[in-house]
C-alpha cells in the first residue's frame, strides 16, 4: 500500500519503520527533521499524504491532528483511509470524522496501548472507532504494527476505550504505590506483599506486570531508577482527557479525578515529569498521613 505518515516521534518513527521493512511504500513527514530507515521523507504533509491510500497521524494531541486533518484531507483521494493513532480527545475525533465522511474518505481513530517497546517491536493494541469497511482496508497495517486490532465502534469508540483503559490503569498504579507504602510502615515484606497480592484479589497489571517496587516482581522501570517507561506527564495527558470526557458525557468519576489531581500535583509541583508514572511509590514512601 502506499502509506503517508505523519508524526515520526517515538512511537510514530518505530511504526513507519515496521510499515516500510514489510515492503510498504512509506512517505513520513514530521515538524522535526528526522529520518526513518525505509521511508521517504516528504517536504510538506501535503505531498506526504497525496496519493496515498492510508494516512496516518502519530501526533502529541487531538488539536494538532485536526490542524494536520484539515491540511490533508482536501489532497487526499475518495476512498483512502485516514487513521489518527494519536491519543486524542474525542471531541476533536468526531469533528474530523466527520469532514473525513463528507470527503468520501474513511477516518479511524485508532490510538494504541504498549507504548514504545510495543511501537519497536510491532506488538501494540489498537483501540479502533471507524466503520467495518474502514477497518478491513486498514486491518493488514494494524497487523503490521501490532498483536491486536479491535474495531470498538464508530468514530470516537477507540478514543473512549484508550480513555477508560488509562484511567483503570492510573487508579491501580496509585492504589498499588499506596499499599505497598502502607506495608512497609506496617514492617510487612514487599516480596511476601506481591506474592500474596498478584495471587489474590488486589491483582492487576500494574501489580503483577508493571510492579511498581524495585527488585519485586518482573523486571520494570522501577528496576532502572524509574526511566519510562510510560511517563507520569503522558499518564496525565490521559487522565485530563478521561475527565473532559465525562465531562461531555456527563458522567461522575470521583477516582479518576482524584487520580488526574494526584499526577498533576506529582508532575507540576513533586519533580515527578519525566519519571515513569509508578514512581507514585518513593513518592508516597516520603509522606505520612496528614
Ligand atoms: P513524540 O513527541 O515523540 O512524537 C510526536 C511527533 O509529532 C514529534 O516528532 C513532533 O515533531 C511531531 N509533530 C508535532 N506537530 C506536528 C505537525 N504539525 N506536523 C508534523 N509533525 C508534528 O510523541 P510520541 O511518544 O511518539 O506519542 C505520539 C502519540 O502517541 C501521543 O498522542 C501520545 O499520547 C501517544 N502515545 C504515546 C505512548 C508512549 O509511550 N510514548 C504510548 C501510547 C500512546
Amino acid at each position: 500500500m502506499k502509506i503517508g505518515f505523519i508524526g515520526l516521534g517515538n512511537m510514530g518513527g518505530p511504526m513507519a519503520a515496521n510499515l516500510a521493512a514489510a515492503g510498504h511504500d512509506v512517505t513520513g513527514f514530521d515538524m522535526a527533521d528526522v529520518s526513518i530507515e525505509g521511508v521517504s521523507n516528504a517536504a510538506t504533509v501535503e505531498e506526504a499524504a497525496n496519493g496515498a491510500d492510508v494516512v496516518i497521524t502519530m501526533l502529541p494531541n487531538g488539536a494538532i491532528m485536526h490542524a494536520v486533518a484539515d491540511q490533508i484531507l482536501p489532497v487526499m483521494q475518495a476512498g483512502a483511509a485516514l487513521v489518527d493513532s494519536s491519543t486524542s480527545d474525542v471531541d476533536n475525533t468526531r469533528a474530523v470524522a466527520a469532514i473525513a465522511e463528507k470527503a468520501g474518505i474513511h477516518f479511524l481513530d485508532a490510538p494504541v496501548s504498549g507504548g514504545i517497546g510495543g511501537a519497536s517491536g510491532g506488538t501494540l493494541t489498537f483501540m479502533v472507532g471507524g466503520t467495518q469497511e474502514g477497518f478491513d482496508k486498514v486491518a493488514p497495517l494494524f497487523d503490521v504494527m501490532g498483536q491486536k486490532a479491535v474495531l470498538c465502534g464508530e468514530a470516537g469508540a477507540g478514543q473512549s476505550a484508550k480513555v477508560c483503559n488509562n484511567m483503570i490503569l492510573a487508579g491501580t498504579m496509585i492504589v498499588t504505590c499506596e499499599a505497598f507504602a502502607l506495608a512497609d510502615k506496617l514492617g510487612l515484606d514487599r516480596q511476601k506483599m506481591f506474592d500474596v497480592v498478584s495471587t489474590s484479589s488486589g491483582q492487576s497489571w500494574s501489580m503483577n506486570t508493571y510492579c511498581p517496587a524495585p527488585g519485586v516482581g518482573p523486571k520494570s522501570p522501577a528496576d532502572n531508577d524509574y526511566t519510562p517507561g510510560f511517563a507520569a506527564e503522558l499518564m496525565l495527558k490521559d487522565l485530563r482527557l478521561s475527565q473532559q470526557a465525562a465531562e461531555t458525557a456527563d458522567a461522575d468519576t470521583p477516582v479518576g479525578k482524584l487520580a488526574t489531581a494526584l499526577y498533576e500535583q506529582f508532575v507540576e509541583q513533586e519533580d515527578g515529569e519525566g519519571k515513569d508514572f509508578s514512581a507514585m511509590l518513593p513518592r508516597f514512601e516520603k509522606r505520612s498521613r496528614s
